[in-house]
């Protein structure tokens, strides 16, 4: 008999217990879930991949009204940093970090256009087209030699130095405002063997965005991109935007202005 009442006032205990901690736990719930509405976020881990950096939301939000069909893993992870936006007046984060892959020929790009460039080299030379990559990424001290060296030589010419340098920076960018410092732009010229200079930009001009790269400072475009026309400039924006560019016809900076506020804010 008292083993049984001591059973029994147990049974009683459980129940209240577990009541209690069901309104706790419904409390913590309720909280997270007002805190995040208060955030503008319905349910907090949308948009999150594995990426452990930020989501860039505007490029979500692209992919869906572009509807181009495209999906590739990471969605807007992934393309946040191919359109990083690098001139004159948008110099690049000064902690950029790059993570390179070294050419045969002592170049180096950015690791993950890598595979983009070879592709496409592998195809032009299947083609009877042999593009050399002439100059990869470069750190900020290599772009000021370039750009003293440039000045240089117009000093060398008559010019003042004043004129010098403003001639000078309609080719070479600014320290901090080169796509070169990203690892994301390459001067691509001929082999000087097989193939001429004009023969590598036609194919390039015709073919280079189906591999995701863009020729970045076209003639009709120099007042916008601050930079005159280098057909040999080809930068990596990604598959997509690449097709897009061409297709409209304009060049990175107006790409990111027309998608307005989503890519154009992004750095
Ligand atoms: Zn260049």
């Amino acid at each position: 008999m008292r083993s049984g009442r001591s059973r029994q006032s147990k049974w009683m205990l459980f129940p209240r217990l577990l009541g209690r901690m069901i309104l706790l736990v419904l409390f913590f719930c309720c909280g997270f879930l007002l805190y995040n509405l208060a955030q503008g976020q319905f349910w907090p881990f949308e948009g999150q991949g594995v990426m452990p950096y930020s989501v860039d939301k505007a490029k979500d939000g692209r992919d869906s009204a572009g509807g181009s069909g495209e999906e590739k893993e990471g969605g807007g992870d992934e393309e946040a940093w191919q359109l990083i936006l690098v001139n004159k007046w948008n110099p690049m984060p000064e902690d950029y970090q790059v993570e390179l892959t070294e050419l045969s020929n002592g170049q180096s790009v950015d690791s993950r256009i890598y595979p983009s460039l070879q592709k496409m080299f592998d195809d032009a030379r299947s083609q009877g087209i042999y593009p050399t990559v002439a100059s990869g990424y470069r750190t900020a001290r290599k772009q000021k030699e370039l750009m003293d060296e440039k000045i240089g030589a117009y000093e060398a010419e008559g010019c003042t130095r004043a004129e010098a340098t403003r001639k000078a920076k309609k080719w070479v960018a600014v320290p901090g405002t080169s796509e070169h410092q990203l690892g994301l732009g390459v001067d691509i010229n001929a082999d000087g063997v097989h193939s001429k200079g004009k023969e590598v930009y036609d194919w390039l001009e015709r073919n280079g965005y189906r591999y995701g790269f863009i020729h970045r400072y076209p003639e009709d475009k120099t007042e916008v991109t601050g930079i005159s026309n280098e057909p040999w400039h080809y930068r990596y924006v990604g598959e997509k935007a690449a097709k897009e560019i061409r297709r409209r016809g304009v060049c990175l900076e107006e790409y990111l202005e027309e998608d307005g506020d989503s890519a154009g804010e992004k750095k």
